[in-house]
């Protein structure tokens, strides 16, 4: 036997990794040892974790482990199958005529994560024929799904509602290049709360003018479902703005706690997203544990609602508490609180001196925001006890001033 030794074709993606470190721009992955919470172990380490998008807790809460544990035994580990051959369950249907029913709208279609959501939904309803208007800071997978959609697509800074009313105004009146004629659809796309600042899209604004011009709007509320509005409805319940937004898309796997997306809208819509949204066609359906957890979730969301006003109880806490300090929350509006650090080392060293410490909160660098806006990000969750930011607090305290980033 001879072994021959070839050169790696993927060698340069060493130099490329090289060159991350250098800059301060490389991620090593934390690793969990324990149930996902407000303290877990992370690297061996037992910290309070400010890290993750459980908002209530409900990653491990008792009555979403038991439907979990009843739904495997009941209907086994995996689903088998794509929902359009055999993999659609009675529990996947429940859980869409459950969110259907708490979002306000006629129909609701899963998918098995935020990401997929956004990538089916805007490919499906969109083409040659249409102008989607994007924020400037809308979520990676919602870029994504424009960019798998044939139609052409403007971006507007972001919130700004006057320069959105601009671009519909034109493309009202001019419609499509070329003398084409007028757009079959204008979609303006938004995420409903920003996920690295924390900001809630400004909603009535959006819909007033796409109103006036004739467009459509679709509100991704990863961020906002569980946290805003009534019972966590979100963003559209938030501001009283039902029947008025063509499409909502949500996550499964942030307030719920357990992972997939979904699409709420008109039963046309879900018909066509069941006939064309290529990861639904074509990608496996959800194990019945995760269905049947994330339909426990929805019902804890009406059941609990303690959870929610913990949730923002802990937020206003931290928020004042970190404000008195000294450090910079930015832009927040919500439980997604970034602290503001403006070098990417900095905020990396800021991160890495907590977790010693630990306190488990990560820092967000270029190309995730913008090279002179590095921050830590965190999230208070409902399930945070007055000792876990107690102690979370004096932590930042102690390393923000060895640092140099607060006085004293
Ligand atoms: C997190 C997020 C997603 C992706 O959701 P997953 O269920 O994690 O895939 C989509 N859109 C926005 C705005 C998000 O913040």
């Amino acid at each position: 036997m001879t072994t021959t030794t070839q050169r790696d074709p993927l060698a340069f993606l060493g130099d490329e990794l090289e060159e991350l470190k250098r800059q301060h721009l490389y991620r090593p992955l934390r690793v969990l040892s324990s149930m996902q919470g407000p303290e877990c172990t992370v690297d061996g380490r037992r910290v309070v974790s400010l890290a993750s998008n459980d908002y209530l807790g409900l990653t491990h809460h008792p009555r979403l482990l038991a439907a979990a544990e009843r739904a495997v035994r009941e209907f086994g580990a995996g689903s088998g199958a794509v929902r359009t051959i055999a993999g659609t369950m009675t529990l996947h249907e429940e859980l869409e005529a459950t969110l259907a029913r708490f979002k306000g709208t006629e129909a609701v279609l899963t998918f098995q994560s935020g990401f997929t959501a956004n990538t089916g939904v805007i490919p499906t309803i969109t083409g040659e024929d249409d102008l989607i208007v994007s924020d400037a800071l809308n979520h990676a997978s919602i870029i994504d799904g424009m960019r798998l959609s044939k139609a052409p697509r403007k971006v507007y800074p972001h919130k700004d509602v006057a320069a959105l009313r601009e671009i519909l105004r034109e493309a009202r009146d001019r419609g499509r290049p070329d003398g084409a004629g007028p757009y079959r659809l204008v979609l303006v796309v938004t995420d409903g709360v920003f996920s690295m600042d924390g900001d809630i899209a400004p909603l009535p604004g959006i819909v007033a003018a796409a109103e006036e011009f004739g467009a459509a709007v679709m509100v991704d509320d990863a961020h906002a479902s569980g946290v805003l509005g009534r019972n966590g409805r979100g963003s559209v319940d938030h501001f009283g703005l039902h029947g008025r937004v063509t499409v909502q898309v949500g996550t499964l796997s942030k307030a719920v706690g357990v992972l997939g997306g979904y699409v709420a809208g008109s039963l046309t819509l879900r018909e066509m997203l069941t006939q064309r949204a290529r990861p639904f066609l074509f990608s496996t359906s959800h194990p019945p544990a995760v269905a049947a957890a994330c339909l426990e979730a929805i019902r804890i969301f009406d059941d609990e609602p303690e959870l929610i006003e913990r949730l923002w109880s802990n937020t206003r806490r931290f928020k004042a508490e970190l404000t008195r300090l000294g450090f910079d929350t930015g832009v927040s509006e919500t439980p997604i609180t970034p602290i503001m650090v403006g070098e990417s080392a900095t905020a990396i060293r800021f991160s890495e001196r907590l977790f010693e410490e630990g306190v488990f909160a990560t820092s967000v660098v270029y190309p995730t925001v913008a090279l002179d806006k590095a921050r830590l990000r965190t999230i208070v969750t409902a399930a945070h006890s007055d000792e876990q930011l107690e102690v979370a607090l004096a932590t930042f305290e102690r390393v923000g001033r060895e640092l140099g980033l607060i006085a004293g």
